[in-house]
């Protein structure tokens, strides 16, 4: 490894949030969410780690289809459901379960020449007004779906758009409450954080995905502080030069930082390329020799600048962490006016992930 750049995978970190997921909803089974290549932590990497989940949910093919390659023998939720009618030989062959949302897919499930019934996922819209068919709907397509003989188990689902407000769920509950009247199946409601923060929501399968990585699904660490959650991803790099400052001096691209005084600033081999977003403004928290420091001066595409007033010590080679175990990605995608979730995906694919 040549650039200093690097994400930390803590993966002990990952089973312990999965434990605490579980002891947060005793009764219910847990899909652990790894769209989105695990949230940008790699699904290969880190699916071993959560082998004690009960089905595994994402929305690409290709990321099923993987984990099937690699023996995973359980459930896989599709979340999003198959997009084209031709994706269904597939669902069929890797036994994928699959969330139905719209007109189109009640045909075309019927239509398919399957080897064995699919498991379907029923989804309601209970007020996002994304996917899901209206509460009122959901009675008259469940029935259609029984009465397919390409359909074997069907299980109500619906997705939050607000869980993590207290009341932000009733209206959707209710809504889900008038969907599920007079059906007798499985539900499946609960998002991380309406596993942590609302009980009621749990029913049969929870879908917990940012909390299983360790950040907080309000997009405030303080939130989840005392859950025992525990960041599963570090970003981590090197100084890699350090300058000293006259009074005056600037920094950077524009020169939108201005010394005010003599100042040692440190470079960081990490930038908007790795990452890190460019958004950062001046004071992001940052680690740097285990001292809390902040950003000065905007990010470039492959460093960034850090004050060093605080940690006189640090030079050339000194260790920093962007994100992890003690500058909280919640406070980072804070300050930078978004969640954890957003910077996490992004993680660069130079960025070379190791295990510690
Ligand atoms: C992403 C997603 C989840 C997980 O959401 P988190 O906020 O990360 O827990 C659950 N259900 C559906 C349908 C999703 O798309």
């Amino acid at each position: 490894m040549t650039r200093p750049v690097f994400a930390g995978l803590d993966l002990p970190a990952l089973k312990n949030n999965l434990a605490i997921l579980r002891r947060a909803a005793p009764g219910a089974k847990i899909w652990s969410v790894v769209k989105a290549n695990a949230y940008g932590h790699g699904i290969d990497r880190i699916w071993n780690a959560l082998g004690a989940t009960d089905g595994f949910a994402l929305l690409n093919l290709e990321e099923a289809v993987l984990l099937r390659e690699r023996g995973w023998k359980g459930p896989i939720l599709m979340l999003e459901g198959f997009f084209h009618a031709d994706d269904l030989p597939l669902y069929d062959q890797y036994r994928l379960t699959t969330s139905v949302h719209s007109n189109w897919q009640l045909k075309a499930i019927q239509n398919a020449r399957l080897r064995a019934p699919l498991d379907i996922y029923l989804k309601v819209n209970s007020g996002m007004n994304r996917l899901g068919f209206a509460p009122d709907r959901v009675h008259s397509v469940q029935q259609q779906l029984r009465a397919m003989t390409n359909v074997g188990d069907i299980t109500l689902m619906s997705h939050f758009a607000d869980a993590d407000t207290p009341g932000g769920i009733d209206e959707a509950m209710r809504r889900i409450g008038q969907a599920a009247e007079g059906l007798d199946c499985p539900r499946s409601l609960a998002n991380s954080a309406a596993a942590l923060w609302h009980p009621e929501t749990h029913f049969d399968w929870i879908r917990p995905g940012i909390v299983l990585y360790g950040a907080s699904p309000s997009g405030k660490w303080q939130d989840v502080a005392n859950s025992g959650l525990k960041p599963v991803m570090a970003l981590r790099s090197e100084i890699i030069a350090v300058q000293n400052l006259k009074a005056g001096d600037a920094v950077g691209y524009g020169g939108t930082y201005k010394a005010s005084r003599e100042q040692r600033i440190g470079i960081v081999a990490c930038g908007y390329a790795d990452g890190y977003p460019r958004i950062a403004p001046e004071g992001t928290p940052v680690l740097v020799d285990g001292i809390r420091t902040g950003i000065v001066g905007r990010i470039s595409m492959d460093m960034l600048t850090v004050d060093l007033t605080p940690c006189p010590q640090a030079g050339i080679g000194t260790p920093v962490e962007l994100w992890g175990k003690e500058i909280k990605i919640d406070d980072v995608a804070s300050v930078c006016g978004t969640v954890g979730y957003e910077l996490m995906c992004a993680v660069a694919p130079r960025v070379p992930f190791i295990l510690e």
